[in-house]
C-alpha cells in the first residue's frame, strides 16, 4: 500500500469509528432507549470462510463493517439513525479476511466447566445455580485423577457425596450424562445456538 492510500485508508477507519462512537453518543444522550439497545444486540461473527467464531454486539460489529474489516452478510431490518446518517444494524457480519482461530482457545477453569456443562451436574442432571455447584473429578484425585477438562464436571453437591474417593464403576446407578471434552468451538457453537435462538438470520450458519 502506498503511503498516499495508507494514509486515506486510515482516514476512512477513523471516520468510521467516530460515525459509530456519535450515533452511540447521540443514542445515549437523547435517551432513546431504542437505539442504545439496538446498539447492544448480538451479532453473529463468521469467519471468511463463513464458519461461525463468536458473537460480539451491535456497535462492535458496526465499528468491524465501517473499518471495512466486516461486511454485513445479514441486516436485522432496524435502522439507526445518527445525525444525517442512516445504519443498517447488522445480524450477521463476516470477516473479510479468514483468521487462524486456535483449536482451543478457552482456559480450563470453574466458570468454563460449568458454562461448558451448562450449570448441569453431569450425574443427575440437576441444573443449579453456579453458586450451588462444584467440581467434580470422574476419576478422583486421592486415585491418580488429574484436573483436565476430561476429568472435570459440573456436579452437585448431593452427588459429589455420594460417590466420594470411588470410581464410576464401583457405584451403581451412577454414570456421566456425558463424555466430558475440551471447550472446543463445537461447544462454542452450542452456546452461539442457544443465543441465536430468537434470530431466525442465524439459523443457516449455525447448521440447525
Ligand atoms: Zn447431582
Amino acid at each position: 500500500m502506498s503511503l498516499g492510500k495508507a494514509m486515506i485508508h486510515a482516514r476512512k477507519q477513523k471516520s468510521a469509528a467516530r460515525a459509530v462512537a456519535l450515533a452511540a453518543e447521540q443514542a445515549a444522550s437523547q435517551h432513546t432507549m431504542q437505539s442504545s439497545h439496538m446498539l447492544q444486540l448480538p451479532v453473529l461473527v463468521l469467519n471468511a470462510s463463513y464458519e461461525p467464531i463468536n458473537i460480539c454486539g451491535a456497535r462492535r460489529a458496526l465499528v468491524l463493517v465501517l473499518k471495512g474489516i466486516a461486511r454485513t452478510e445479514e441486516e436485522h431490518g432496524l435502522t439507526l439513525h445518527a445525525q444525517r446518517n442512516r445504519i443498517a444494524m447488522p445480524s450477521v457480519i463476516r470477516l473479510l479476511e479468514y483468521r487462524r482461530i486456535p483449536h482451543q482457545t478457552r482456559a480450563l477453569s470453574r466458570k468454563n466447566i460449568l458454562l461448558r456443562d451448562r450449570n448441569t451436574c453431569q450425574y443427575c442432571g440437576v441444573v443449579l445455580p453456579a453458586g450451588e455447584l462444584t467440581l467434580d473429578h470422574v476419576i478422583p484425585r486421592s486415585r491418580g485423577g488429574n484436573s483436565t477438562w476430561e476429568n472435570l464436571v459440573a456436579c452437585c453437591h448431593a452427588c459429589n457425596r455420594r460417590k466420594g474417593n470411588r470410581l464410576l464403576h464401583e457405584i451403581d446407578d451412577m454414570t456421566l450424562l456425558r463424555e466430558p471434552r475440551p471447550f472446543s468451538l463445537h461447544t462454542s457453537r452450542q452456546i452461539m445456538r442457544m443465543l441465536g435462538h430468537g434470530d431466525d438470520r442465524w439459523r443457516k450458519y449455525l447448521f440447525y
